[in-house]
């Protein structure tokens, strides 16, 4: 039995006091919800205390991204030490915006991945095809080759630490959602790779997460599909109010 996870990914939005907000409004809606993890992703500069105020509740907090390097002259950079010391149970790596826009690669992706279990930080693994590539029928080739490509030379016992989200590119911020059926093609898919790469009990326990403009009103449907266990959430989550319904439906 795998325990949903449902991350809102605020992506580049929300100043310190506004993510504060944000953070408290929903801590108060979904405090009486045991049977779904729940995850917040601020920017960098919240973090610390968007942490102060879900602390002691059942909201866990993760970062957007990370450099696998732990310190040193890395202009930019955040490190998974650094993430841990502020609070972080969870790491968003190779989102397709990163991908996209900040030259990301399944090689630094695997690096990122590799940093953040060395440091106790569980990694939520992004993967998806962009549109042409699904009219082109390659949309299982780019998730072989993302999956792979994400998780080479992880152990057993560390692939059980990792979360995938499916991200459909064509489906990022676009209001356009996979179909149900789509959804759950793609996961049952990435489902096989992982017993390929280890064993059917593995990948019985991993969850594989849905993206894509999940809203209150299509969480249902995409959540009750047999391998979807979860969601990440972008746009939605920026409302406490739509995400806790996200949270709800998704039970
Ligand atoms: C995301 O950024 O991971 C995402 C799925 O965004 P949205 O829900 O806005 O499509």
């Amino acid at each position: 039995m795998r325990t949903p996870i449902i991350a809102g990914n605020w992506k580049l939005n929300k100043t310190v006091s506004e993510a504060v907000d944000l953070t408290s409004e929903l801590a108060k809606l979904v405090d009486n919800i045991t049977d779904v993890e729940l995850v917040v992703a601020p920017v960098f500069t919240a973090l610390s205390n968007v942490y102060n105020v879900i602390n002691t509740s059942n909201i866990q907090l993760a970062a957007q991204d990370l450099y696998w390097e732990d310190s040193g002259a890395f202009t930019g950079e955040v490190s998974a030490p650094m993430l841990k010391d502020v609070g972080c149970d969870y790491v968003i790596i190779g989102h397709s915006e990163r991908r996209q826009y900040f030259g990301e690669t399944n090689e630094t992706v695997n690096q990122k991945v590799k940093a953040a279990l060395s440091h106790d930080l569980k990694p939520i693994i992004c993967v998806g095809e962009l549109l042409k590539e699904r009219e082109a029928g390659k949309t299982e080739a780019v998730i072989d080759d993302h999956v792979k490509g994400g998780i080479v030379d992880l152990t057993e016992s560390e692939m059980e630490s990792c979360v995938i989200a499916y991200e459909p590119v064509w489906a990022i911020g676009t209001g356009k959602t996979a179909t149900p059926d789509q959804a759950q093609e793609v996961h049952s898919f990435i489902r096989d790779i992982l017993t390929n790469c280890y064993s059917e009990n593995l990948s019985s326990q991993i969850r594989i997460q849905y993206g894509g403009s999940v809203k209150p009103e299509n969480a249902a449907e995409l959540m009750s599909q047999q391998d979807v266990d979860g969601a990440l959430v972008g746009g939605a989550s920026l409302d406490a109010q739509s995400f806790a319904e996200i949270v709800i439906q998704s039970r």
